[in-house]
Protein backbone atom coordinates (compact mmCIF):
# COMPACT_ATOMS: atom_id res chain seq x y z
CA UNK A 1 0.00 0.00 0.00
CA UNK A 2 0.76 3.53 -0.41
CA UNK A 3 2.21 5.65 2.42
CA UNK A 4 1.41 9.00 0.85
CA UNK A 5 -2.73 9.04 0.55
CA UNK A 6 -5.45 11.46 0.81
CA UNK A 7 -7.18 12.51 4.00
CA UNK A 8 -10.52 14.47 3.94
CA UNK A 9 -9.07 16.02 0.48
CA UNK A 10 -5.23 16.32 1.99
CA UNK A 11 -1.93 14.28 0.63
CA UNK A 12 -0.56 12.82 3.85
CA UNK A 13 2.48 11.12 4.55
CA UNK A 14 1.49 8.51 6.56
CA UNK A 15 -0.53 10.12 9.12
CA UNK A 16 0.48 13.16 8.40
CA UNK A 17 -0.41 15.99 6.11
CA UNK A 18 2.28 17.21 4.22
CA UNK A 19 0.70 21.02 4.28
CA UNK A 20 2.15 20.93 8.00
CA UNK A 21 5.44 19.61 6.66
CA UNK A 22 5.63 22.82 4.42
CA UNK A 23 4.47 24.81 7.27
CA UNK A 24 7.18 23.94 9.45
CA UNK A 25 10.01 23.30 7.52
CA UNK A 26 9.34 25.21 4.14
CA UNK A 27 9.71 24.11 0.77
CA UNK A 28 10.75 22.10 -1.36
CA UNK A 29 11.03 19.43 0.70
CA UNK A 30 11.86 16.30 0.58
CA UNK A 31 9.55 13.89 2.64
CA UNK A 32 9.82 10.05 2.93
CA UNK A 33 8.09 7.59 5.05
CA UNK A 34 9.66 5.41 7.15
CA UNK A 35 6.74 3.17 7.09
CA UNK A 36 7.72 2.63 3.40
CA UNK A 37 11.09 2.45 3.93
CA UNK A 38 10.82 -0.64 6.01
CA UNK A 39 8.04 -2.41 4.44
CA UNK A 40 10.50 -2.56 1.56
CA UNK A 41 13.50 -3.83 2.95
CA UNK A 42 11.07 -6.47 4.43
CA UNK A 43 10.36 -7.25 1.42
CA UNK A 44 13.99 -8.86 0.52
CA UNK A 45 14.62 -9.89 4.02
CA UNK A 46 11.64 -11.78 4.36
CA UNK A 47 11.98 -13.82 0.69
CA UNK A 48 15.50 -14.69 2.13
CA UNK A 49 14.07 -15.89 5.27
CA UNK A 50 11.05 -17.98 3.62
CA UNK A 51 13.69 -19.29 1.24
CA UNK A 52 15.97 -20.57 4.21
CA UNK A 53 18.18 -17.87 4.06
CA UNK A 54 20.14 -16.97 7.74
CA UNK A 55 22.52 -13.47 8.04
CA UNK A 56 25.17 -16.07 6.84
CA UNK A 57 23.85 -16.88 3.64
CA UNK A 58 21.88 -14.01 1.90
CA UNK A 59 22.79 -9.93 2.90
CA UNK A 60 20.80 -7.35 1.27
CA UNK A 61 24.02 -4.30 0.58
CA UNK A 62 21.62 -1.19 0.20
CA UNK A 63 22.69 0.66 -2.60
CA UNK A 64 23.53 4.29 -0.69
CA UNK A 65 23.79 6.05 -3.81
CA UNK A 66 20.07 5.69 -4.36
CA UNK A 67 19.43 8.16 -1.35
CA UNK A 68 22.84 8.84 1.76
CA UNK A 69 20.99 10.40 4.51
CA UNK A 70 22.40 8.82 7.66
CA UNK A 71 19.03 8.30 8.87
CA UNK A 72 17.81 6.30 6.13
CA UNK A 73 21.06 4.30 6.36
CA UNK A 74 20.52 3.94 10.52
CA UNK A 75 16.92 2.91 10.02
CA UNK A 76 18.20 0.16 7.49
CA UNK A 77 21.30 -0.73 9.15
CA UNK A 78 18.97 -1.35 12.11
CA UNK A 79 16.97 -3.99 10.32
CA UNK A 80 20.16 -5.70 9.62
CA UNK A 81 21.34 -4.48 6.59
CA UNK A 82 24.59 -4.49 4.44
CA UNK A 83 25.56 -1.14 2.19
CA UNK A 84 27.03 -1.37 -1.71
CA UNK A 85 29.10 1.99 -2.11
CA UNK A 86 30.52 3.45 -4.86
CA UNK A 87 33.27 5.59 -3.01
CA UNK A 88 34.90 6.65 -0.39
CA UNK A 89 32.76 9.19 1.32
CA UNK A 90 29.79 6.65 1.14
CA UNK A 91 31.73 4.33 3.04
CA UNK A 92 32.25 7.38 6.04
CA UNK A 93 28.95 8.05 5.54
CA UNK A 94 27.91 4.35 6.58
CA UNK A 95 30.07 4.35 9.40
CA UNK A 96 28.30 7.45 10.52
CA UNK A 97 25.00 6.00 10.37
CA UNK A 98 26.02 3.30 12.43
CA UNK A 99 26.51 0.57 9.58
CA UNK A 100 29.02 -2.58 10.23
CA UNK A 101 32.05 -2.25 7.84
CA UNK A 102 32.16 -5.76 7.56
CA UNK A 103 28.92 -5.74 5.69
CA UNK A 104 29.66 -3.61 3.42
CA UNK A 105 30.76 -3.71 -0.32
CA UNK A 106 32.73 -1.54 -2.37
CA UNK A 107 31.76 -1.09 -6.30
CA UNK A 108 32.88 1.40 -8.96
CA UNK A 109 35.16 1.69 -11.63
CA UNK A 110 37.31 4.64 -10.58
CA UNK A 111 38.34 3.15 -7.02
CA UNK A 112 41.45 5.58 -6.02
CA UNK A 113 44.48 4.38 -3.80
CA UNK A 114 43.09 6.37 -0.71
CA UNK A 115 39.42 4.73 -0.77
CA UNK A 116 41.00 1.20 -1.39
CA UNK A 117 42.93 1.70 2.08
CA UNK A 118 40.01 3.47 4.16
CA UNK A 119 37.87 0.38 2.85
CA UNK A 120 41.18 -1.98 3.92
CA UNK A 121 41.37 -0.68 6.96
CA UNK A 122 37.61 -1.13 8.24
CA UNK A 123 37.55 -4.56 7.43
CA UNK A 124 34.80 -4.41 4.32
CA UNK A 125 33.25 -7.65 3.05
CA UNK A 126 34.70 -7.42 -0.47
CA UNK A 127 35.49 -5.06 -3.34
CA UNK A 128 33.52 -5.51 -6.81
CA UNK A 129 36.58 -5.24 -9.21
CA UNK A 130 35.96 -3.77 -12.34
CA UNK A 131 39.07 -4.07 -14.22
CA UNK A 132 42.41 -5.71 -14.60
CA UNK A 133 44.47 -2.57 -13.39
CA UNK A 134 41.98 -2.16 -10.43
CA UNK A 135 42.87 -5.89 -9.46
CA UNK A 136 46.49 -5.24 -9.63
CA UNK A 137 46.20 -1.93 -7.96
CA UNK A 138 44.61 -3.03 -4.97
CA UNK A 139 46.87 -6.25 -4.99
CA UNK A 140 49.30 -3.17 -4.46
CA UNK A 141 47.75 -1.51 -1.76
CA UNK A 142 46.59 -4.51 0.35
CA UNK A 143 50.20 -5.48 0.31
CA UNK A 144 51.06 -2.24 1.64
CA UNK A 145 49.20 -2.60 4.40
CA UNK A 146 49.78 -6.18 5.13
CA UNK A 147 46.40 -7.24 4.14
CA UNK A 148 44.79 -9.39 1.80
CA UNK A 149 41.70 -7.93 0.13
CA UNK A 150 38.73 -9.98 -0.62
CA UNK A 151 37.53 -9.90 -3.97
CA UNK A 152 34.50 -10.70 -6.57
CA UNK A 153 35.05 -9.52 -10.06
CA UNK A 154 31.86 -7.35 -11.47
CA UNK A 155 31.32 -9.56 -14.83
CA UNK A 156 29.42 -8.32 -17.49
CA UNK A 157 26.84 -11.26 -18.64
CA UNK A 158 25.98 -8.93 -21.79
CA UNK A 159 22.07 -9.23 -21.24
CA UNK A 160 20.05 -6.57 -22.39
CA UNK A 161 17.83 -5.07 -19.70
CA UNK A 162 15.60 -3.85 -21.44
CA UNK A 163 15.87 0.03 -19.84
CA UNK A 164 16.77 3.40 -20.58
CA UNK A 165 20.48 3.21 -22.07
CA UNK A 166 21.61 5.49 -19.39
CA UNK A 167 20.48 3.04 -16.56
CA UNK A 168 21.52 -0.22 -18.68
CA UNK A 169 24.99 -1.52 -16.89
CA UNK A 170 25.30 -4.97 -18.09
CA UNK A 171 25.99 -4.75 -21.96
CA UNK A 172 29.41 -5.20 -23.75
CA UNK A 173 29.74 -1.25 -24.62
CA UNK A 174 28.76 -0.31 -20.89
CA UNK A 175 32.33 0.78 -19.05
CA UNK A 176 31.06 -1.15 -15.70
CA UNK A 177 32.74 -4.76 -15.54
CA UNK A 178 34.90 -7.56 -17.18
CA UNK A 179 33.58 -8.89 -20.20
CA UNK A 180 32.40 -12.54 -19.77
CA UNK A 181 34.59 -14.40 -21.99
CA UNK A 182 37.80 -12.70 -20.32
CA UNK A 183 36.29 -13.21 -16.06
CA UNK A 184 38.00 -16.60 -16.03
CA UNK A 185 41.06 -15.48 -17.50
CA UNK A 186 40.96 -12.34 -14.31
CA UNK A 187 39.77 -14.67 -11.72
CA UNK A 188 43.30 -16.85 -12.37
CA UNK A 189 45.42 -13.83 -12.08
CA UNK A 190 43.45 -12.90 -9.08
CA UNK A 191 43.89 -16.37 -7.60
CA UNK A 192 47.58 -16.18 -7.82
CA UNK A 193 47.95 -12.54 -6.34
CA UNK A 194 49.29 -12.73 -2.77
CA UNK A 195 47.37 -10.13 -1.24
CA UNK A 196 43.90 -10.97 -2.90
CA UNK A 197 41.43 -13.26 -1.74
CA UNK A 198 38.62 -14.30 -3.91
CA UNK A 199 35.50 -14.72 -2.23
CA UNK A 200 32.79 -14.10 -5.00
CA UNK A 201 31.61 -13.33 -8.44
CA UNK A 202 28.72 -10.31 -8.90
CA UNK A 203 27.03 -8.30 -11.85
CA UNK A 204 24.71 -5.50 -12.02
CA UNK A 205 23.34 -5.26 -15.42
CA UNK A 206 21.17 -2.04 -15.03
CA UNK A 207 18.58 0.06 -12.97
CA UNK A 208 14.63 0.41 -13.13
CA UNK A 209 14.03 -3.20 -14.65
CA UNK A 210 10.26 -3.94 -14.59
CA UNK A 211 10.68 -7.93 -15.67
CA UNK A 212 13.12 -10.12 -13.93
CA UNK A 213 13.75 -12.58 -16.80
CA UNK A 214 16.94 -10.73 -17.86
CA UNK A 215 18.55 -10.86 -14.09
CA UNK A 216 17.50 -14.59 -14.13
CA UNK A 217 19.68 -15.20 -17.26
CA UNK A 218 22.07 -13.00 -15.94
CA UNK A 219 22.10 -15.57 -12.78
CA UNK A 220 22.55 -18.49 -15.19
CA UNK A 221 25.52 -16.90 -16.63
CA UNK A 222 27.16 -16.34 -13.75
CA UNK A 223 26.23 -19.86 -12.09
CA UNK A 224 27.94 -21.02 -15.17
CA UNK A 225 31.01 -19.08 -14.54
CA UNK A 226 31.06 -20.12 -10.66
CA UNK A 227 31.20 -24.08 -12.34
CA UNK A 228 34.17 -23.75 -14.36
CA UNK A 229 35.88 -21.83 -11.63
CA UNK A 230 35.07 -24.68 -8.98
CA UNK A 231 36.62 -26.97 -11.77
CA UNK A 232 39.62 -24.89 -11.66
CA UNK A 233 39.88 -24.77 -7.55
CA UNK A 234 39.38 -20.99 -7.47
CA UNK A 235 36.65 -21.09 -4.79
CA UNK A 236 33.13 -18.61 -5.09
CA UNK A 237 31.84 -17.92 -1.50
CA UNK A 238 29.06 -15.67 -2.44
CA UNK A 239 27.19 -14.70 -5.57
CA UNK A 240 25.82 -11.13 -5.66
CA UNK A 241 23.49 -10.46 -8.40
CA UNK A 242 22.79 -6.82 -8.23
CA UNK A 243 20.36 -4.78 -7.68
CA UNK A 244 17.93 -3.26 -10.59
CA UNK A 245 14.24 -4.21 -9.80
CA UNK A 246 12.64 -1.11 -10.81
CA UNK A 247 8.91 0.50 -9.28
CA UNK A 248 5.99 2.67 -10.67
CA UNK A 249 6.52 5.78 -11.80
CA UNK A 250 3.87 5.84 -13.89
CA UNK A 251 2.15 2.80 -15.69
CA UNK A 252 4.37 0.86 -15.30
CA UNK A 253 3.89 -3.04 -13.53
CA UNK A 254 7.38 -4.12 -11.60
CA UNK A 255 7.67 -7.72 -10.91
CA UNK A 256 7.33 -7.98 -6.75
CA UNK A 257 10.20 -8.61 -5.41
CA UNK A 258 9.15 -11.59 -3.59
CA UNK A 259 8.40 -13.25 -6.61
CA UNK A 260 11.70 -12.63 -8.18
CA UNK A 261 13.81 -13.63 -5.32
CA UNK A 262 11.82 -16.55 -4.95
CA UNK A 263 12.57 -17.48 -8.47
CA UNK A 264 15.78 -16.66 -8.08
CA UNK A 265 16.19 -18.99 -4.77
CA UNK A 266 14.29 -21.74 -6.49
CA UNK A 267 17.09 -21.88 -9.56
CA UNK A 268 19.97 -21.26 -6.98
CA UNK A 269 19.13 -24.34 -4.43
CA UNK A 270 18.62 -26.65 -7.87
CA UNK A 271 22.33 -25.40 -9.06
CA UNK A 272 23.53 -26.54 -5.58
CA UNK A 273 21.63 -29.47 -5.36
CA UNK A 274 22.59 -30.78 -8.83
CA UNK A 275 26.40 -29.58 -8.83
CA UNK A 276 27.83 -28.99 -5.39
CA UNK A 277 26.17 -31.70 -2.96
CA UNK A 278 23.53 -28.88 -1.36
CA UNK A 279 26.84 -26.78 -0.41
CA UNK A 280 25.46 -23.33 0.41
CA UNK A 281 26.72 -20.08 -1.26
CA UNK A 282 25.61 -17.15 0.07
CA UNK A 283 23.43 -14.37 -1.81
CA UNK A 284 23.78 -10.65 -1.76
CA UNK A 285 21.48 -8.01 -3.47
CA UNK A 286 22.18 -4.06 -4.01
CA UNK A 287 18.87 -2.46 -4.20
CA UNK A 288 18.19 1.09 -3.94
CA UNK A 289 15.94 2.71 -5.77
CA UNK A 290 13.17 -0.77 -5.02
CA UNK A 291 13.91 0.08 -1.34
CA UNK A 292 13.81 3.66 -1.42
CA UNK A 293 12.02 5.22 -4.66
CA UNK A 294 8.51 5.21 -3.55
CA UNK A 295 9.30 5.82 0.02
CA UNK A 296 9.80 9.71 -0.89
CA UNK A 297 7.88 12.39 -2.19
CA UNK A 298 9.52 16.14 -3.23
CA UNK A 299 7.06 18.39 -1.66
CA UNK A 300 7.13 21.81 -3.46
CA UNK A 301 5.18 24.79 -3.68
CA UNK A 302 3.31 26.70 -6.79
CA UNK A 303 4.93 29.95 -6.91
CA UNK A 304 3.50 31.24 -9.87
CA UNK A 305 0.82 30.09 -13.13
CA UNK A 306 2.00 31.34 -16.42
CA UNK A 307 -0.60 31.24 -19.24
CA UNK A 308 1.58 30.97 -22.49
CA UNK A 309 -0.25 30.50 -25.96
CA UNK A 310 0.35 27.17 -26.51
CA UNK A 311 1.18 26.39 -22.81
CA UNK A 312 0.46 26.65 -19.81
CA UNK A 313 3.18 26.61 -16.70
CA UNK A 314 3.18 25.67 -13.06
CA UNK A 315 6.26 27.77 -11.97
CA UNK A 316 7.63 25.48 -8.28
CA UNK A 317 9.85 26.21 -6.48
CA UNK A 318 11.61 22.91 -6.87
CA UNK A 319 13.85 22.54 -9.90
CA UNK A 320 16.25 20.54 -11.91
CA UNK A 321 19.12 20.93 -9.42
CA UNK A 322 17.01 19.20 -6.43
CA UNK A 323 15.53 16.19 -8.77
CA UNK A 324 17.61 16.05 -11.96
CA UNK A 325 16.21 12.69 -13.21
CA UNK A 326 13.60 14.68 -15.26
CA UNK A 327 16.49 16.95 -17.09
CA UNK A 328 18.91 13.84 -17.10
CA UNK A 329 16.82 10.98 -18.17
CA UNK A 330 13.08 12.50 -19.23
CA UNK A 331 12.01 10.47 -16.41
CA UNK A 332 8.44 10.91 -15.55
CA UNK A 333 7.53 11.67 -11.93
CA UNK A 334 4.08 11.74 -11.26
CA UNK A 335 2.62 15.20 -9.33
CA UNK A 336 -0.25 15.39 -7.31
CA UNK A 337 -1.94 18.53 -5.85
CA UNK A 338 -1.24 18.04 -2.13
CA UNK A 339 -4.82 19.92 -1.75
CA UNK A 340 -7.99 18.62 -3.69
CA UNK A 341 -9.63 21.75 -5.18
CA UNK A 342 -13.13 22.06 -6.63
CA UNK A 343 -13.39 23.01 -10.35
CA UNK A 344 -12.00 21.80 -13.16
CA UNK A 345 -7.79 21.37 -14.13
CA UNK A 346 -5.72 22.55 -16.39
CA UNK A 347 -2.86 21.27 -18.41
CA UNK A 348 0.64 22.45 -17.04
CA UNK A 349 4.19 22.00 -17.54
CA UNK A 350 5.95 22.02 -14.03
CA UNK A 351 8.75 23.88 -14.42
CA UNK A 352 11.38 24.90 -11.95
CA UNK A 353 13.23 28.48 -11.71
CA UNK A 354 16.43 27.27 -12.75
CA UNK A 355 17.57 29.02 -16.11
CA UNK A 356 17.82 26.14 -18.16
CA UNK A 357 14.97 24.78 -20.79
CA UNK A 358 16.07 21.21 -19.48
CA UNK A 359 14.57 22.87 -15.85
CA UNK A 360 11.62 21.00 -16.29
CA UNK A 361 10.15 18.38 -13.19
CA UNK A 362 6.85 17.60 -15.50
CA UNK A 363 4.73 17.86 -18.61
CA UNK A 364 1.56 18.43 -20.21
CA UNK A 365 0.01 17.53 -16.70
CA UNK A 366 -4.01 18.00 -15.49
CA UNK A 367 -4.02 19.89 -12.65
CA UNK A 368 -6.31 21.75 -10.31
CA UNK A 369 -4.19 24.33 -9.01
CA UNK A 370 -3.89 27.63 -7.58
CA UNK A 371 -0.46 29.90 -6.87
CA UNK A 372 0.84 29.17 -3.44
CA UNK A 373 -0.20 25.45 -3.19
CA UNK A 374 1.56 22.70 -2.54
CA UNK A 375 2.56 20.02 -5.09
CA UNK A 376 3.93 16.51 -4.63
CA UNK A 377 6.56 15.26 -6.64
CA UNK A 378 6.05 11.35 -6.42
CA UNK A 379 8.63 8.62 -6.48
CA UNK A 380 11.25 11.08 -5.12
CA UNK A 381 12.95 9.22 -2.91
CA UNK A 382 15.55 7.39 -4.85
CA UNK A 383 18.45 9.53 -6.91
CA UNK A 384 16.51 12.43 -5.98
CA UNK A 385 18.99 14.12 -2.91
CA UNK A 386 21.63 12.30 -3.80
CA UNK A 387 21.98 13.76 -7.70
CA UNK A 388 20.87 17.42 -6.50
CA UNK A 389 23.49 19.90 -6.81
CA UNK A 390 23.50 23.97 -6.06
CA UNK A 391 23.54 24.96 -9.47
CA UNK A 392 21.93 28.99 -9.71
CA UNK A 393 23.53 28.79 -5.75
CA UNK A 394 19.97 27.20 -4.81
CA UNK A 395 20.49 25.63 -0.97
CA UNK A 396 19.79 21.97 -1.21
CA UNK A 397 16.17 20.62 -0.08
CA UNK A 398 15.94 19.85 3.65
CA UNK A 399 14.77 16.07 4.31
CA UNK A 400 12.49 14.97 6.56
CA UNK A 401 11.41 11.66 7.78
CA UNK A 402 8.07 10.62 8.64
CA UNK A 403 6.90 7.96 11.05
CA UNK A 404 3.04 7.39 11.84
CA UNK A 405 2.36 11.28 12.37
CA UNK A 406 5.67 12.31 13.55
CA UNK A 407 7.89 14.27 11.68
CA UNK A 408 11.35 14.27 12.12
CA UNK A 409 14.47 16.86 10.21
CA UNK A 410 16.83 14.72 8.79
CA UNK A 411 18.89 17.76 7.31
CA UNK A 412 17.62 20.97 7.31
CA UNK A 413 17.68 23.40 4.26
CA UNK A 414 21.21 24.42 2.69
CA UNK A 415 21.73 28.30 3.55
CA UNK A 416 23.11 30.24 0.17
CA UNK A 417 25.72 31.21 3.01
CA UNK A 418 27.12 28.43 3.17
CA UNK A 419 27.65 27.47 -0.37
CA UNK A 420 30.16 30.13 -0.59
CA UNK A 421 31.37 30.10 2.92
CA UNK A 422 34.65 28.04 1.90
CA UNK A 423 35.49 30.21 -1.28
CA UNK A 424 38.11 33.38 -0.85
CA UNK A 425 39.00 36.06 -2.53
CA UNK A 426 42.06 37.39 -4.48
CA UNK A 427 44.50 39.22 -2.49
C1 LIG B 1 23.31 1.97 -8.64
C2 LIG B 1 23.73 0.58 -8.35
C3 LIG B 1 22.87 -0.32 -7.69
C4 LIG B 1 21.46 0.03 -7.32
O1 LIG B 1 20.60 -0.05 -8.41
P1 LIG B 1 19.02 0.12 -8.23
O2 LIG B 1 18.49 0.09 -9.60
O3 LIG B 1 18.78 1.42 -7.55
O4 LIG B 1 18.52 -1.04 -7.41
C5 LIG B 1 23.38 -1.57 -7.39
N1 LIG B 1 24.63 -1.93 -7.72
C6 LIG B 1 25.48 -1.10 -8.35
C7 LIG B 1 26.84 -1.56 -8.69
C8 LIG B 1 25.05 0.17 -8.70
O5 LIG B 1 25.89 1.00 -9.34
Amino acid sequence: MSHFAYRNGVLCAENLPLTEIAQRFGTPTYVYSKAALLENYAAYANACKKHGRDDKTALVCYSVKSNSNLAVLNLLARQGSGFDIVSGGELLRVLAAGGDPRKVIFSGVGKSRDEMRLALSHDILCFNVESVAELHRLNEVAGELGKRAPISLRVNPNVDPKTHPYISTGLKENKFGVAFEEALDIYRTAAKLAHIHVTGIDCHIGSQLLDDAPLLEALDKLIELVDTLTDEGIAIHHLDIGGGIGIVYDQDKPVAVGDYLGRLFTRIDGWRAARHGNAPITVLFEPGRSIVGNAGILLTEVQYLKHGETKNFAIVDAAMNDLMRPAMYEAWHGVQAVRQREGSPNTYDVVGPVCESGDWLARSRSLNIEQGDLLAILSAGAYGMTMSSNYNTRGRAAEVIVDGSEMHLVRPRELPEQLFAQEKLLA
